[in-house]
């Protein structure tokens, strides 16, 4: 007999399916997410949760009570935002607004999460500790999660783990990827000023010029990597933007360099901070100029608890089966889920959703970005039983 959880995410496919097209069509950027928190409430009333809304404007949380818990409860956690970009014409379920879209598949993780509660809450007799439903605003580098936790998420019922999928283009789907430790970097970006004397290019000796020392500070940036950090940690540092000049025969004042920090090791994203004002500075006083240096940080690393991992492997196993229950090397993009993780033991889990023989493999962020639908049901099922196992964290 076909498994009763399985059986019924297959038979919720469609439902799902039909969700994850509503929020496709109608994407919104961080902290903007008011029609698609509104469709997601819509769906919760209909379950009957007891739902939280303006948790980090427009983030909420629903909760699902165990009649008898024996133990903290779990929280399950879908984003919600879109991206500043335009899709690509054609899809009958593509974005219906010029210059937004979900490409990063968050309107997934909202529809596999709206599956899992509606799973659960026809199991809540089965149910050994509370969950929490956690939709989260402002993903894509809003801080959407750390101002959730400012705002009390975790205070709304005694929570002992948290879990999260990510849909994942660059794996085939029907396949599911976590990792004990560091899974996703540390993010942190930079703007630096390099500031000398403008003049006349043919007159080089009574200026200082700003371009010679960025174009020293870029390469010099670059040994970082190669002589600060272990061979064996991994580390990016990249310069994303260079501007100065207006005209060739012109040495302007300024020279502008913006760029971006990862990391897994919180020993070694200090030291790139670090480093990267000092290379800077140096490089702009070797070529008598001066530097300012403003560092935003990001995101910390996305750090899974091992016993969490071991949970989501056994659990993952029967949902894609044991061999597709795959352990990736760390990856550079940063998520803020993190600062969960930071907060309660959990796992922060990649969903295959690429299809090479449909053609579905464009990147994340890119305007062809799509998913294989068939794995939403299965994501559901994963966050189901993430929640039904009352086993360890
Ligand atoms: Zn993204
Ligand atoms: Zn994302």
């Amino acid at each position: 007999m076909a498994d009763p959880i399985k059986a019924r995410a297959d038979e919720l496919a469609p439902t799902i399916v039909g969700w994850r097209r509503d929020l496709h069509r109608q994407p919104e950027l961080g902290f903007e997410e008011t029609k698609t928190a509104a469709y997601v409430k819509e769906r919760l009333d209909e379950l009957e949760l007891e739902v939280h809304t303006g948790i980090a404007e427009t983030g909420m949380a629903a909760i699902l009570r165990a009649k008898d818990p024996e133990g903290p409860g779990v929280l399950l956690r879908a984003d919600m935002d879109g991206l500043p970009l335009t899709e690509v014409e054609g899809r009958e379920y593509g974005s219906r607004i010029e210059g937004r879209m979900h490409a990063c598949g968050h309107d997934g993780h909202m529809s596999m999460l709206l599956g899992a509660a509606t799973i659960l809450s026809e199991r809540r007799d089965e149910l050994k500790r509370d969950v929490l439903f956690c939709f989260q605003p402002g993903e894509e580098g809003y801080g959407g999660g750390e101002k959730m936790i400012q705002q009390g998420v975790l205070d709304l019922i005694e929570i002992g783990s948290a879990y999260a999928l990510h849909l994942w283009s660059p794996c085939e789907a029907g396949t599911v990827h976590v990792r004990p430790g560091p899974m996703m970097a540390a993010q942190d970006s930079f703007a630096a000023r390099v500031i000398g004397k403008g003049g006349h290019a043919a007159t080089p000796h009574v200026t200082r010029d700003p371009i010679v020392a960025a174009a020293h500070a870029v390469t010099a940036l670059q040994t970082i990597v190669a002589r600060n950090v272990d061979p064996v940690a991994p580390a990016v540092v990249s310069v994303g933007l260079l501007h100065a000049g207006t005209v060739s025969n012109i040495i302007p004042d300024d020279a502008m360099l913006e760029g971006t920090l990862r990391s897994f090791d919180p020993d070694v994203r200090e030291m790139l901070k670090r480093r990267a004002a000092e290379v800077i500075e140096y490089a702009a006083q070797a070529n008598g100029c001066r530097s300012e240096f403003e560092l935003k940080s990001g995101y910390p690393a996305t750090v899974n608890d091992p016993a969490a991992v071991d949970k989501v492997r056994r659990l993952a196993a029967p949902v894609f089966g044991e061999d597709n229950v795959i352990e990736p090397q760390p990856m550079a993009p940063a998520e803020d889920f993190s600062y969960f993780l930071q907060e309660r033991p959990g796992a922060f889990i990649l969903v295959g959703a690429g299809n090479r023989e449909r053609g579905i493999t464009a990147p994340h962020h890119s305007p062809e970005f799509d998913i294989d639908e068939s794995v939403l049901p299965r994501g559901s099922e994963l966050f189901a039983r993430l929640a039904l196992d009352a086993e360890g964290v």
